[in-house]
């Protein structure tokens, strides 16, 4: 698998085009404007930047890795060569639908189509491909050149064999990948998300504050980050999102997610992204916002 084409160059796009290059792949990286790319391949160089700095990897190293990319603003160009597609545009059904059907119609017929989205069914993606068996969820966690993990998801027609390939693969990347089936959230998402809920839950209710909360989950749990701070740090609007493809997926009242959650996102605090979530960042630092407006 020597060609690796990645489909959209945001946050998760230009780490895992990193991550390819910077392990020998061609990469081909494709988003829908120039401008996209030219702001995805800066932050590759400043990644890079950081892993010289880290001593982790050489300047030769950073040379080859950059010069392993190159980039497309249209599908048809960017997977012709492909022999394993990455897709990792913006999290919308049909927008993924579409981008699917059109990796189908302009990839070579054995390419494995892998997406990386972090709530969608693979299922229902390889469904609009006439080669189901070769689609497969690679779930890399953000920041891609430093976690570890890929959740491998094996839709319901996916192959033993192509599970095979994608699982040797994320391994000679570095990675640990996890093989797990396609029912809503996977396993991250379905584990961690109604922890972040239910924290929410217990700031509305009023049990405790902010800061209390997420300091009894970093101290008492040892997490890296309280659940409050790492929604805002993955976004509101995305948790919201997820929570409501579990409870749609599920049927089950327990994914119902929190009205203060919904209130947040509808009025536009969507966490780090927007300045304010639980906490406020907009200067540069993480501060504590007035509690008044998190009560029931
Ligand atoms: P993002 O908004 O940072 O980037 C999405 C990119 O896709 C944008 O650059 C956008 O221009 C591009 N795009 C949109 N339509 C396109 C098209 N038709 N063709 C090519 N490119 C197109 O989003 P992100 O956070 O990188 O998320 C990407 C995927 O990764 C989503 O499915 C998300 O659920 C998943 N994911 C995100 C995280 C995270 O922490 N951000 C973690 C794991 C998985």
């Amino acid at each position: 698998m020597q060609n690796i084409s990645v489909i959209g160059s945001g946050t998760m796009g230009n780490g895992i085009a990193h991550v390819f290059a910077q392990n020998g792949h061609k990469v081909a990286l494709v988003d829908i404007s120039q401008d996209a790319l030219n702001k995805a391949l800066a932050t590759i160089e400043k990644n890079l930047d950081r892993q010289i700095k880290k001593e982790l990897i050489s300047e030769d190293d950073k040379k080859s890795t950059l010069s392993n990319i190159t980039t497309f603003t249209d599908i048809p160009s960017g997977v012709k060569e492909a022999d394993l597609v990455v897709e990792a545009a913006t999290e919308n059904i049909d927008l993924k639908l579409s981008i699917f059907r059109e990796i189908d119609e302009n990839s070579s017929d054995n390419a494995i189509l892998a997406t990386n989205t972090s709530s969608i069914s693979i299922t229902k993606i390889a469904a609009v491909t006439k080669r189901p068996d070769l689609v497969i969820g690679m779930h890399f966690m953000n920041p891609v050149p430093v976690m570890k993990l890929v959740e491998v998801i094996r839709g319901y027609a996916t192959s033993d064999e192509t599970t095979k390939t994608v699982m040797e693969m994320s391994k000679n990347l570095g990675k640990v990948p996890v093989e797990v089936n396609d029912y809503p959230g996977f396993v991250a998402n379905r584990i961690l998300m109604p922890m972040i809920n239910e924290a929410i839950y217990t700031l509305y209710e009023g049990v405790a504050g902010v800061e209390e909360i997420d300091t009894v989950m970093k101290l008492g749990m040892a997490h890296p980050m309280g659940p409050l701070q790492l929604a805002d740090f993955i976004g509101l609007d995305v948790c919201l999102s997820i929570l409501n493809v579990l409870y749609d997926g599920f049927g089950n009242q327990k994914y119902a997610p929190c009205p203060l959650l919904v209130n947040m996102v509808t009025a536009g605090y969507k966490g780090v992204k927007t300045g304010e979530g639980f906490y406020s960042y907009t200067h540069g630092t993480k501060e504590l916002v007035l509690a008044d407006r998190f009560k029931k």
